[in-house]
């Protein structure tokens, strides 16, 4: 009986991947509401997007907190292989993207969405895979909002840049300069797609990639954001 309820979890795990409730779904509905709540932007935490000039950072919208439910379930989702959790992440990026596209038709009537490659997966493919599948859900979004929407896989990271996980925040920093090349110059302005952001150092990144190339980065749509020390989320 064990090694067949083993069996079933693997193919539909019992558990919620954000707090361990037990029910028949990737997530609990508390972990969802945490996971689809207000959009907002949420750059004001991240270090490397707040110019020094004083200047304006780069717009991140969000609908959470990388912090508990939604946390581990990301984590699931990334580093346990819990695929099916895909279609709740990929709706919640949606959902941002939809509302952030709203102010981006004032600016541009096409928009291209351009997944950042990432390294912070088990493995090289399958990141690559399933950010670009937040990216193909984010340009559905702005293609329902009215706007023309295309996934550009535009960047890519160099061959030479450092595996990040296990390093302090300013190391990682420091290996992701200069870490991203565009590959192909995209078609329009650009709105960048990511997993979670942290210090914003992969965003500020492939930010600057794309404007050497001459193409202007609109802002970032993320699944969640690391709170600040600064920032309270409001949660237990
Ligand atoms: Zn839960």
């Amino acid at each position: 009986m064990k090694a067949l309820r083993a069996a079933a979890d693997l193919i539909w795990p019992a558990d919620c991947a954000g707090c361990a409730a037990e029910l028949a779904g990737p997530l609990c509905s508390r972990c969802r509401l945490e996971l689809l709540g207000p959009v907002e932007r949420r750059e004001a935490g991240a270090p490397r997007l707040v110019p020094a000039d004083g200047g304006p950072a780069l717009p991140v919208w969000s609908s959470a907190w990388y912090a508990g439910g939604v946390r581990s379930a990301i984590v699931a989702w990334k580093r346990q292989g819990r695929g099916e959790l895909e279609r709740e992440l990929t709706r919640a990026v949606g959902r941002t993207a939809e509302a952030a596209g709203r102010l981006l038709a004032q600016i541009s009537p096409a928009i291209a969405v351009v997944p950042i490659p990432s390294r912070a997966w088990r493995n090289w493919g399958e990141g690559g895979r399933r950010t670009r599948g937040l990216a193909i859900a984010a340009a559905e979004a702005l293609a329902g909002a009215g706007l023309k929407a295309t996934v550009e896989g535009c960047l890519v990271r160099r061959a030479t840049s450092r595996e990040q996980s296990g390093l302090a925040a300013h190391e990682r920093m420091r290996g992701r300069e200069n870490a991203t090349r565009v590959r192909q110059a995209p078609s329009s302005p650009c709105l960048l797609v990511d997993d979670v952001l942290t210090t914003g150092a992969s965003l500020l990144d492939a930010e600057r990639a794309l404007a050497n190339c001459g193409a202007e980065v609109l802002g970032a749509v993320v699944l969640a954001v690391t709170p600040a020390a600064s920032q309270t989320p409001d949660r237990g």
